[in-house]
């Protein structure tokens, strides 16, 4: 059988940093990310898709608006989100402080290299995302710049 894919890509701009980086990826600083996904079907639907464009676009690309267009990605074990944290007076809300901290800063399970992005979007997210379909997300490609990505599959 021929293996027919499909892909859609998303751009969006975060924040983040790399703890434990060794050069300046340790700094705060943000990336204009282009995210792509890639979804599979065992079989085309009778129109002969995989599945409708729009649709990877109202779930996948709504969740990356929704969740992390525009935010601060900081792994939950980074020292400097207890700081803010402290900061805004304990506890898990930012609110104390200022609402829009809270609602910039997004703690993360996980280191926020490209790497782990992409895990993350294939193995949590896609499977969310597109609980109850046929159509499986099956590769994520984030790129950091032209030059650098990593590819979950
Ligand atoms: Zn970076």
């Amino acid at each position: 059988m021929t293996m027919i894919t499909i892909e859609r890509y998303h751009d969006i701009s975060c924040g983040h940093r790399v703890c434990g980086h060794e050069t300046k990826c340790r700094f705060l600083h943000g990336h204009n990310y282009r995210i792509t996904f890639t979804c599979s079907a065992e079989s085309l639907d009778e129109l002969g898709r995989i599945i409708d464009f729009s649709v990877i676009k109202s779930t996948l690309c709504e969740w990356l608006e929704q969740n992390w267009d525009h935010k601060m990605l900081l792994w939950e074990n980074d020292p400097l989100l207890a700081q803010m944290r402290l900061l805004a007076g304990a506890g898990a809300a930012f609110d104390a402080l200022d609402a829009n901290l809270g609602e910039s800063v997004v703690a993360v399970s996980f280191n926020p290299t490209a790497e782990n992005m992409a895990a993350y979007l294939l193995n949590t997210v896609g499977p969310q995302q597109l609980a109850g379909s046929p159509v499986r997300l099956t590769r994520v490609r984030v790129e950091e710049t032209r030059k650098c990505s990593a590819t979950a599959e």
